[in-house]
């Protein structure tokens, strides 16, 4: 019924993940919080965001005072970009998360990924999509290729050196 379909589609909630280059040192913990706290991995990559990919993937805050600190800070170094998915995964991933910035993540929420493993507050650690439908844009950013068998649309991806 209406009821079932409804909760067997929270169940399969999915959303977008990234572990920005100043956390990749704590990669291995931040997955173990993921998988620990009951979400699971649908999709991963490892990859470098070029400049233009790195606008590409924040559009929406083009002009906003921290742009281009965030930009320069996502294409500094390789990114682990990751589809969870779960029941409520974007809200749950989202509170695993802790405030945006990691100065009142420490103070509200000091569990949090980004109050443990974050430095300041566009050195946050992870991003997490904000809504259902930005979700679907940011998986499909980094997966879209995912079923071609190999990685057009990055350079310096895992799967390129592998294939
Ligand atoms: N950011 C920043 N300064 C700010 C707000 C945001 O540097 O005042 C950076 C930070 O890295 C953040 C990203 O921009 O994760 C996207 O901002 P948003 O407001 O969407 O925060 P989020 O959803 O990531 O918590």
């Amino acid at each position: 019924d209406e009821f079932t379909r409804k909760h067997l589609r929270g169940l399969q909630e999915t959303t977008c993940a990234m572990i920005k280059p100043d956390a990749m040192c704590a990669a291995g913990k931040i997955i173990e919080c993921i998988l620990s706290n009951g979400l699971l991995i649908k999709h991963m990559r490892m990859c470098q965001l070029s400049r233009k990919e790195a606008e590409e993937f924040y559009q929406v805050h083009k002009g906003k005072p921290f742009y281009e600190a965030l930009i320069l800070l996502v294409s500094s170094g390789p990114v682990i970009a990751m589809e969870l998915v779960g029941e409520n995964a974007l809200c749950r991933w989202r509170f695993l998360l802790g405030p945006t910035s990691t100065e009142v993540a420490r103070i509200k929420a000091p569990s949090s990924i980004r109050a443990q493993y974050g430095s300041d507050t566009t050195r946050n650690a992870c991003h997490g999509s904000d809504t259902h439908e930005n979700a679907r844009i940011e998986t499909l950013f980094f997966f879209k290729c995912w079923n071609m068998g190999m990685c057009a649309r990055f350079r310096n991806c895992t799967l390129c050196i592998i294939k």
